[in-house]
């Protein structure tokens, strides 16, 4: 039970050459190299997203949109320039269609409430999938209340694949909006969100999509999947935290209302009247995260020179290789066999019975990072019937060694308690 089998794959990445750009993989715990399998959580940062940002507040930091001066100038273009790189990577049609928020959570509440507030009313309805994170669930709620309108769930299979016939029956004339992740963060789950998207505007309903746990780990065209929303977060792709994108359509964002108000969103203001900025300001009230959006661009020229095709491929091998490695210790039950996932696998100790709270803390005694709850995603666990699972996530810079770490601690995790 305690020792690996022979590792007969090969990356087709260096990992040690990329793992050396990872300033903390130089750090250890108790002396032994840190084992980070929580990337679906939040990725760690490259050297060079790091420098970019320590550049920008050493060399060039002003506020921007206003100043004359040359450094809010510089500030101003570099911010822009981080706009212009979003726009190339999810290949939208222009810059200005891409609006830089919080996160994949606001980016989602800023269209529950602008365009659900405009838009919905009695008798609409909202689909999202029972796989949703909190994040495209809890706004929905919110807004539909609000408004008069329904939520509605399209269900799952047992493997944790999104039910596509219920899919279909559920669409009608009433659906107004269709909220959907493109890869679900518990189980991994890779949804077909080009078919749900044509699906979904044969009946006149919009989709966005959510994709904070896609954007790392292939490639994304929103012209091509033609969604009419799409969101993720800087910091689970290798960028700063606190920084997130939406694209939307511009004949969607034209003719939504501001979601805030304040400084740098308006055109004119008077006491009596106030008139707003054209896209993207209109929708980024106050100072932003310059730095985050200067970081995000350089994570997302980091991951481009890779290549995520390569990236892609690189973890489909560790998800292969961490489901043969689980799946053969004995009373682990792995939740989540859709047949698309990305590299996440999820887990309940069954026989002998072990918490999940406790594999996460008995691993981490091993320097071996894990997430262990309800991953944000209750609904999901309820229709799994468990309160929680354990779950492993890969990113670029895992090795088939930190697989073999994981499931080692977790066979003689088994081993003990028998
Ligand atoms: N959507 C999915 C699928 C996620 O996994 C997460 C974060 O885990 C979010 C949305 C929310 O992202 P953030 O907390 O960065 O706003």
């Amino acid at each position: 039970m305690t020792s690996s089998p022979p590792t007969t794959l090969q990356a087709p990445l260096d990992v040690a050459s990329i793992r050396v750009q990872f300033p903390i993989f130089q750090s250890q715990t108790d002396g032994r190299p840190l084992v980070y399998l929580d990337s679906a959580a939040s990725t760690q940062q490259p050297e060079s997203v790091m420098g970019a940002v320590g550049d920008y507040h050493r060399l060039h930091h002003a506020n921007i949109h206003r100043g004359v001066y040359q450094l809010s100038q510089t500030a101003t273009r570099m911010y822009e320039e981080a706009r212009a790189a979003v726009a190339g990577f999810l290949n939208t049609a222009e810059s200005a269609e891409c609006l830089f928020t919080r996160g994949a959570t606001e980016s989602i509440n800023l269209v529950a409430f602008s365009w659900g507030n405009a838009c919905l009313g009695p008798g609409d309805e909202i689909l999202i999938s029972t796989l949703e994170h909190h994040s495209n669930i809890v706004p929905w709620q919110m807004v539909a209340r609000a408004r008069g309108a329904a939520v509605k769930v399209i269900p799952i299979t047992d493997d944790g694949e999104i039910d596509l016939d219920a899919y279909r029956r559920l669409l009608s004339p009433r659906t107004r909006l269709v909220a959907v992740n493109q890869v679900s963060n518990a189980l991994g789950t890779i949804n077909p969100v080009g078919d749900m998207i044509r699906e979904a505007h044969a009946v006149g309903a919009l989709v966005l999509v959510d994709g904070a746990q896609w954007v790392a780990h292939g490639a994304t065209d929103v012209r091509a999947l033609d969604a009419d929303f799409y969101v993720f977060s800087g910091h689970k792709i290798y960028g700063p935290t606190g920084i997130g994108v939406l694209y939307g359509k511009r004949a969607l964002l034209d003719a939504m209302p501001p979601y805030q108000g304040g400084g740098d969103m308006i055109e004119r203001v008077t006491f009596a009247e106030t008139s707003y900025a054209p896209l993207p300001n209109k929708f980024e009230a106050g100072t932003p995260h310059i730095s985050g959006a200067v970081g995000l661009a350089a994570a997302i020229d980091w991951v481009r020179r890779i290549g995520l095709d390569r990236i892609g491929a690189h973890e489909q091998m560790l998800l292969r290789h961490a489901t043969e490695r689980l799946e053969a210790i004995p009373g682990l039950e792995i939740k989540g066999r859709a047949r698309h996932k990305s590299g996440v696998v999820s887990w309940v100790m069954l026989d002998p019975p072990i918490a999940t709270l406790d594999v996460g803390t008995r691993l981490d005694l091993r320097g071996i990072c894990i997430r262990t709850g309800h991953h944000c995603c209750q609904p999901l666990m309820d229709r799994l019937g468990v309160s929680s699972t354990a779950r492993a996530s890969v990113g670029v810079y895992n090795s088939l060694e930190d697989i073999d770490a994981l499931a080692d601690a977790l066979g003689e995790m088994v081993d003990e308690e028998r």
